[in-house]
């Protein structure tokens, strides 16, 4: 007979973790297990900002999956629709092939992509915070808008290429703002022909207050320093337009800017729409034993799913976090390992962890277990947390060599130019893909 296969789609936190932890719990007499990546790599997002600003390289957050995961296949491609009647899901490999792949059980765990409104230029100009690829064009794009005005006489054109706006003020837009703006600058010294007062960062959410899942408190702290450090807030504000060099507020100002980034949110990945099941606000609707009803070998976790909050009950479902992934990954591995050897399932549950925020240098905001910490001991706790959660001894030790290189030598300024032909917007870096 041939051994059961587990086919599991995605390698972020929960697709990754569910392969790690069955690969504990099950022979490989017991089960096969596949994993479908269009990347070679786990990716740990919340340091994606870090990247941006040059304080972390891009490998330091890339957990290599050839050495993370013992006997787990790896397919190189991209999951692009299933049948769950002849239990198939069909993969598009990074080489453009197309096959059909069998499975006896189904962990979706594709993630999300950022989630674009209908707003005219949005799709075209601005750019996300959501892969390696856009941490890494936004670092260069910064970097070349400062090299550009340097090297500009027109007034207009410095203007704009000085005025960078970000968009969402949860945690990603807060700490890309932050730590971006940090980078410029400190930059500026190198740059002696620009004029510091042109520089000018503006973050905005539609929100009346900044990070509301971090609290009153530490929302307020978190918007004070910003503000202090010349980042202009603006509340109750989205975008009603934009353009190549300039964007109009629904407050009617319209700003000079040629770099909008966009963390307004997120979306399940495209191949959750595509396999047409039901769904809530786009997220895969299981239940507490992550299992899709009516296909008891399906789960979902992650942010692709809307899985329910058992702990704060009334029909609430899990934000999409790391958090949640995590923990879900081993509750799924755990249902899938107790499938196959005809034991019960077990629900999700788990209480809020609290939440870390960077706000660049020695400033951050966190709320571990209930306990609000700010300024140096909250960057203490959020620099721990990070460490604890990538996922190896030398992810670790990667992540912490760059944090001390950075503290001593400062930020090269190194613009690479491999984007120099791209546009790095969302439709180019994240919706294309
Ligand atoms: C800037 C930033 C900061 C954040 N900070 C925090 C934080 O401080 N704390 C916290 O808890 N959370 C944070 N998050 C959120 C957290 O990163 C996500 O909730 C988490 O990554 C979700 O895990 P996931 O495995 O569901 O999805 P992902 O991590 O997005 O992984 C999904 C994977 O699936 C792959 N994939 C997509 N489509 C397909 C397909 N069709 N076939 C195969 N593979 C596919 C993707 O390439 C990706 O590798 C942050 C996110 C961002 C962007």
């Amino acid at each position: 007979m041939p051994v059961p296969r587990i086919v599991i789609v995605g390698a972020g936190f929960a697709g990754y973790n569910t392969a790690r932890v069955l690969e504990r719990l099950l022979r490989p007499a017991k089960a096969e297990i596949v994993l479908i990546s269009p990347f070679g790599y786990t990716l740990y997002q919340p340091l994606l900002p870090q990247v941006a600003g040059g304080v972390l390289d891009p490998r330091s957050i890339a957990g290599p999956l050839h050495r993370l995961l013992r006997r787990t296949q790896l397919i190189p491609g991209k999951a692009t629709g299933a049948d769950l009647g002849e239990r198939t899901v069909e993969v598009t490999k990074i080489d453009g092939r197309t096959v059909a792949l069998r499975y006896d059980r189904l962990v979706l765990a594709a993630g999300s992509v950022t989630r674009s409104l209908d707003i005219p230029g949005l799709r075209e100009h601005a750019h996300g915070m959501k892969n390696l690829a856009e941490a890494v064009y936004l670092r260069d794009h910064v970097i070349a808008q400062l090299e550009l005005a340097s090297a500009s006489m027109d007034a207009s054109e410095r203007a704009a290429r000085l005025g960078f706006l970000v968009v969402g003020g949860g945690y990603s837009g807060v700490e890309t703002c932050a730590n971006l703006q940090l980078l410029t600058t400190k930059a500026l010294r190198r740059f002696p022909r620009l004029d510091p007062a042109l520089l000018s960062w503006t973050l905005i959410d539609v929100a009346p207050k900044l990070l509301p899942e971090l609290g009153e408190r530490l929302g307020a702290v978190a918007q004070r320093r910003l503000s202090h450090r010349g980042v202009d807030i603006r509340l109750k504000t989205s975008i009603e337009r934009l353009d190549a060099d300039r964007v109009r507020l629904t407050d009617g100002s319209t700003l000079p800017c040629r770099t909008a980034i966009w963390t307004a949110g997120v979306t399940p990945s495209p191949v959750v729409a595509a396999l047409d099941l039901p769904a809530d606000r786009g997220r895969l609707v299981v239940g507490a034993d992550l299992r899709l009803a009516g296909h008891p070998e399906v789960y979902a976790l992650g942010d692709a799913a809307a899985v329910p909050d058992l702990a704060k009950g009334d029909g609430a479902v899990c934000p999409p976090t790391a958090q949640h992934a995590i923990r879900q990954a081993k509750v799924a591995a755990h249902n899938v390992a107790a499938s196959l050897h005809g034991r019960d399932a077990r629900p999700y549950r788990h209480r809020d962890l609290g939440m870390v925020v960077d706000l660049g240098g020695v400033q951050a905001v966190a709320r571990p277990f209930g306990v609000e910490l700010t300024g140096v001991p909250a960057q203490l706790v959020t620099r721990g947390y990070h460490l604890l959660t990538t996922p190896s001894v030398q992810a670790r030790a990667r992540v912490a060599g760059d944090w001390l290189l950075h503290a001593v030598a400062g930020d090269d300024l190194i613009r690479l130019g491999l984007f120099d032909t791209r546009t790095g917007s969302l439709a180019d870096l994240e919706h294309s893909l």
